[in-house]
């Protein structure tokens, strides 16, 4: 299971700053069993946006955000919703943010962070990758992760070695630099790269404290022999 925990308030209202007519995504895996992306929390998320001035032009929960196809074919029966959104909210680990920005042409921001829980992951196939680092930053880069996309896992722009938009330090692979500049053209953000993202602070990977504490967690540990 991917564990995600949402953001602090203030930090995804920032993130909505742009954007008034929200589609709200969800989560039926993992993410509502973190307590974060099913029926419940879409429905409190809804409420507290509206509160603030927001419009929900649409939501719901897709069974497993982590499958693209399904994602698509959810969403295209929701086409009119989908047009009318500015961007998407979504309450789900990376890997469904990431899934939800490469199924439609809006911004997508993320409402939760991914944390390590270990254990077992979704199996989909698909490229998108999380490294469950605790403090999610697909709002800045288009939906695509700077850690797993770009070779060298580089947080701020592109090292400068690609040709022909392969990565320098494996030709087999898109520079993910160029992948995330080209989405935030299409989306009319590359002001998103004006902001510095300050170095990675590894110890928000794990859950808290308290979740830790649980047998929620332990489960999901390996059995010692
Ligand atoms: S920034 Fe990347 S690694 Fe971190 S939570 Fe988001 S998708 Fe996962
Ligand atoms: S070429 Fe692109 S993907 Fe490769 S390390 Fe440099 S910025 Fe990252």
């Amino acid at each position: 299971m991917i564990l995600s925990e949402l953001k602090p308030w203030e930090e995804i209202m920032g993130y909505l700053a742009q954007d008034n007519n929200l589609f709200l995504v969800g989560c039926s895996g993992c993410a509502e069993a973190s307590g974060t992306g099913g029926p419940a929390q879409l429905a409190a998320v809804q409420e507290h946006l509206e509160k603030e001035g927001k419009k929900v032009v649409g939501c719901t929960s897709i069974d497993f955000l982590c499958q693209k196809a399904l994602v698509k074919s959810r969403l295209r029966a929701k086409s009119k919703a989908v047009l009318a959104a500015d961007a998407f909210l979504v309450l789900a680990c990376g890997i469904g943010v990431q899934a939800v920005a490469a199924a439609v042409n809006k911004p997508c921001h993320p409402g939760c962070n991914t944390v390590s829980l270990g254990g077992i992951r979704g199996k989909w196939p698909g490229m998108e990758r999380c490294r469950e680092c605790g403090d999610c930053v697909l709002h800045y880069t288009g939906g695509i992760c700077p850690l797993t996309t770009c070779t060298k896992g580089l947080l701020n722009g592109a090292c400068g070695g690609a040709a022909n938009g392969k990565c320098e330090a494996d030709k087999s692979r898109d520079c993910g630099w160029e992948l995330i500049y080209h989405r935030l053209q299409q989306l009319g953000r590359l002001d998103n790269l004006k902001v510095f993202l300050p170095p990675k602070d590894y110890s928000k990977m794990l859950p808290s404290a308290a979740l830790r504490s649980t047998s929620f967690y332990a489960l999901e540990q390996p059995e010692s022999r």
